[in-house]
C-alpha cells in the first residue's frame, strides 16, 4: 500500500524545518528529521490506516522531501529534484511571508503537543468551496472554526455584548439578524477570531479578540483569495469602503 500524498498542513511543517535550516536538506539520522516524522504520523489528518503503511512520513520520506523543498528553491545553484505543484507553492509562500508560515508551524506544532488538536473532529468548513485548504494549513482552520463555535465562549462574548447596551450586529456591515427575521434571527449572530490561530499562536482566547459577524462578512473574513489567506474585520470593512459598498443605502433591492 502507498502512502497518501502529502498534504498542505505536512508541506509546511517540513518546509518551516527546511527554511530553519537555511534553506538546506537535512539527511536521515538527524534528530529534527526523526522528530518530525513522529510529528507528521501522529497528525490528524490520514486516518489509522497510514499509520499502519511502515513508509508514511518514515525519515527517509521526510528527509527526501526537505531534499524536494530545498533543491526546488529558486536560489538553489544545483540540480532539482523533481517535485510536486503544492511543494512548488509552498516554496512560494514561504519565500513570500517566512514570518506568518513559521508562526503557522509553531502553531500546529503547539496543538499536536498539546494534544488540543488531534481531539477537535473536522469541521464542515474547514476546507474551501474549491476544494482548496487555507494558506495556513487545515489543521488550524479546524481549530480556529472550533473555537468560533464553542458555545461557552460565544455565550460570553454575547453576554458581554448585551451587558454593555450593545446591539447584537455585525461589526463590519451593521447587519442585525432580527431586524430582518424578526423572532428567528433575534440572538443570532456569528463569532469571528480577529486574528487567527496562525496569527496569533495557540493562546487563549480573550473575549476582546472576539468579533461579531453576520454570516456573510464571516465568510468574507475567512475565504482565501488572490494570496491573502484571511482579514481582520477592519480590513474587510476598508475593503467594502473603497468598493463604495457602505456609502451605498443598505439592504435596499435595487429597482431594475
Ligand atoms: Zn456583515
Ligand atoms: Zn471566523
Amino acid at each position: 500500500m502507498r502512502s497518501p500524498a502529502w498534504m498542505w498542513d505536512e508541506l509546511l511543517l517540513a518546509c518551516a524545518l527546511v527554511v530553519e535550516n537555511g534553506w538546506r536538506e537535512l539527511r536521515e539520522g538527524d534528530r529534527r528529521v526523526d522528530e518530525l516524522s513522529d510529528l507528521l504520523r501522529s497528525l490528524p489528518l490520514h486516518g489509522d490506516t497510514a499509520r499502519g503503511i511502515p513508509k508514511f512520513r518514515s525519515t527517509g520520506s521526510v528527509s527526501r522531501k526537505t531534499t524536494d523543498l530545498a533543491t526546488n528553491h529558486p536560489a538553489y545553484p544545483g540540480k532539482a529534484t523533481r517535485c510536486g505543484r503544492l511543494d512548488r507553492e509552498m516554496i512560494a509562500r514561504f519565500t513570500a511571508d517566512p514570518d506568518i508560515m513559521l508562526k503557522a508551524a509553531r502553531a500546529i506544532e503547539a496543538g499536536i503537543g498539546s494534544g488540543e488538536l488531534v481531539q477537535i473532529p473536522e469541521q464542515p468548513d474547514e476546507v474551501a468551496e474549491d476544494g482548496a485548504t487555507a494558506l495556513e494549513g487545515r489543521l488550524l482552520a479546524r481549530w480556529t472554526l472550533a473555537r468560533e463555535r464553542d458555545p461557552k465562549l460565544r455565550r460570553r462574548k454575547i453576554d458581554r455584548v448585551r451587558r454593555i447596551g450593545q446591539p447584537l450586529q455585525c461589526e463590519v456591515c451593521d447587519f442585525h439578524f432580527g431586524r430582518f427575521y424578526g423572532d428567528l434571527g433575534e440572538d443570532y449572530i456569528e463569532v469571528h477570531h480577529v486574528l487567527p490561530l496562525h496569527a496569533s499562536g495557540p493562546r487563549e482566547t480573550k473575549l476582546e479578540e472576539l468579533a461579531l459577524l453576520c454570516s456573510n462578512c464571516h465568510r468574507m473574513c475567512h475565504r482565501s483569495h488572490a494570496g491573502e489567506s484571511w482579514r481582520t474585520p477592519a480590513m474587510l470593512r476598508a475593503k467594502m469602503a473603497d468598493y463604495g459598498a457602505l456609502s451605498r443605502p443598505r439592504y435596499t433591492d435595487d429597482a431594475c
